[in-house]
């Protein structure tokens, strides 16, 4: 990618825009909001993966770009083992589509009342979409295992994160911190594989 491209964030999540810019930042791309290009068009998530969900997000803001951008798109949640993969791409709907992260977390200890420790096993998954008005698109993901405890313990972070303890720990993201769970997340890893593609393209 040469110094001129710009990424765009498909995305119309603020807090979202800064931190993946941050994550950029130092890289020769020049990252910038869909606010600048119109705002972003919404999107019905209705991909069956993390990955098409990712794709739609990207491919509805492509043809708001300049040419020679790009559009990158981001989907995540929470896969846990025994729920067959539950609560999935439903992450942030998982107790309803307006579901708050209390609400959603109510119903993933009350799924798993009756699941013994050993039989907890979870990870969050992240994946980025990278796409362009020539169809060209690459996929970045990211994984962080770990399992789900019965009580929440924590208050930082968002989401799933006081249920969550990733391995090699004994506490939950929430109890972690940011700048732990930063090092460790399914977000970190995906953009660690965005940044070694952007670092091998020069
Ligand atoms: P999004 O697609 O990145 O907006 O995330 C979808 C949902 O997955 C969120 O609303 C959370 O419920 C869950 N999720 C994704 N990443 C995390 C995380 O790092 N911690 C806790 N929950 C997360």
């Amino acid at each position: 990618m040469s110094e001129a491209t710009t990424i765009y964030l498909a995305t119309g999540n603020a807090h979202k825009v800064e931190e993946i810019a941050a994550m950029l930042a130092g890289t020769p791309v020049r990252v910038a909001s869909a606010a600048e290009v119109g705002g972003m068009p919404p999107v019905d998530e209705t991909g069956s993966t993390f990955a098409e969900n990712a794709r739609l997000k990207a491919a509805a803001l492509v043809p708001q770009l300049p040419a020679g951008a790009w559009a990158l798109a981001d989907d995540s949640g929470l896969v846990v083992d025994i729920l067959g993969g539950a609560p999935g791409i439903l992450s942030a709907r998982y107790a309803g589509p307006d579901a708050t992260d209390d609400e959603n977390n109510r119903r993933l200890m009350d799924e798993l009342a009756m699941v013994p420790p050993a039989r907890r096993s979870a990870r969050f998954i992240c994946c980025f979409v990278l796409l362009n008005a020539e169809g060209r698109e690459y996929i970045f993901s990211g994984e962080c295992p770990g399992r789900i405890i019965n009580t929440r313990r924590g208050i930082g972070g968002f989401g799933y994160d006081p249920l969550f303890v990733p391995d090699g720990h004994e506490d939950t993201f929430a109890e972690l911190g940011a700048d732990v769970k930063n090092r460790l997340s399914h977000r970190a890893k995906a953009v660690q594989s965005l940044l070694e593609w952007l670092s091998a393209r020069g």
